[in-house]
């Protein structure tokens, strides 16, 4: 299995699939609205290659019923993921616990090899993780894993929904220096936040100088 890029806004991988909701204001439709949306989505974030999409098309083809269990799979897990990265203060405990639940049902029953690999290109080592068993069932895991890497690297207090826009349901991981960084991404809600702020803060001088 590749290692995964995150080549959205997010920062975690986990955030991203996250974000594969319906964004109406960003124009983005759900991700999970389809299983060749999925395989899309897997393909953009580097979890599969071009070849293996088309592999997994195909047996989607064959197997109808096993590829909608594993959207619906999906978007159960995405379900219990989204409460995990907006954590409101009164339901942080319960929504914490079920996502726990949903993550340790993934982890619990994947099979696999682990090992460790190593990338030429930049001499780096990095560990992964070859499933065996079902496919389909295998293409959330990287997902899962990255869930679980944020809880246990205490980085989830980082975590947050963006708040420069009501109306925008992005979650990201906040990698400022200061941590208070409250828009999703610079190109959209980052500039419009930023817009606002000028237009406050010149509508006070005008008020100032009046
Ligand atoms: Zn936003």
């Amino acid at each position: 299995m590749p290692r995964a890029k995150t080549p959205f806004a997010a920062g975690r991988l986990w955030l991203d699939f996250v974000n594969t909701d319906e964004a109406p204001r960003h124009a983005q439709p759900d991700a999970l609205v389809s299983f060749d949306g999925y395989l899309a989505w897997l393909e953009a974030s580097g979890l599969i290659d071009a070849a293996r999409r088309a592999a997994l098309q195909r047996r989607a083809v064959e197997q109808p019923a096993s590829a909608s269990a594993t959207l619906h799979e999906a978007r159960r897990i995405r379900s219990a993921l989204r409460p995990l990265a907006e954590r409101g203060t009164q339901t942080a405990e319960r929504a914490t616990q079920a996502a726990v639940l949903e993550i340790n049902r993934v982890l619990g029953r994947s099979t696999g090899v682990r090992r460790v690999a190593h990338d030429p290109r930049d001499g780096s080592f990095h560990r992964s993780f070859v499933p065996s068993g079902d496919a389909f069932a295998a293409l959330v895991i990287p997902v899962v894993e990255s869930a679980a890497d944020t809880l246990v690297t205490g980085e989830l207090a980082r975590v947050r929904r963006c708040v420069a826009e009501p109306s925008c349901p992005r979650v990201f991981l906040d990698t400022s220096r200061s941590g208070r960084r409250r828009w999703c991404d610079m190109r959209s809600c980052g500039n419009r936040a930023k817009a606002a702020r000028h237009r406050a803060t010149s509508s006070a001088r005008r008020r100032k100088s009046q």
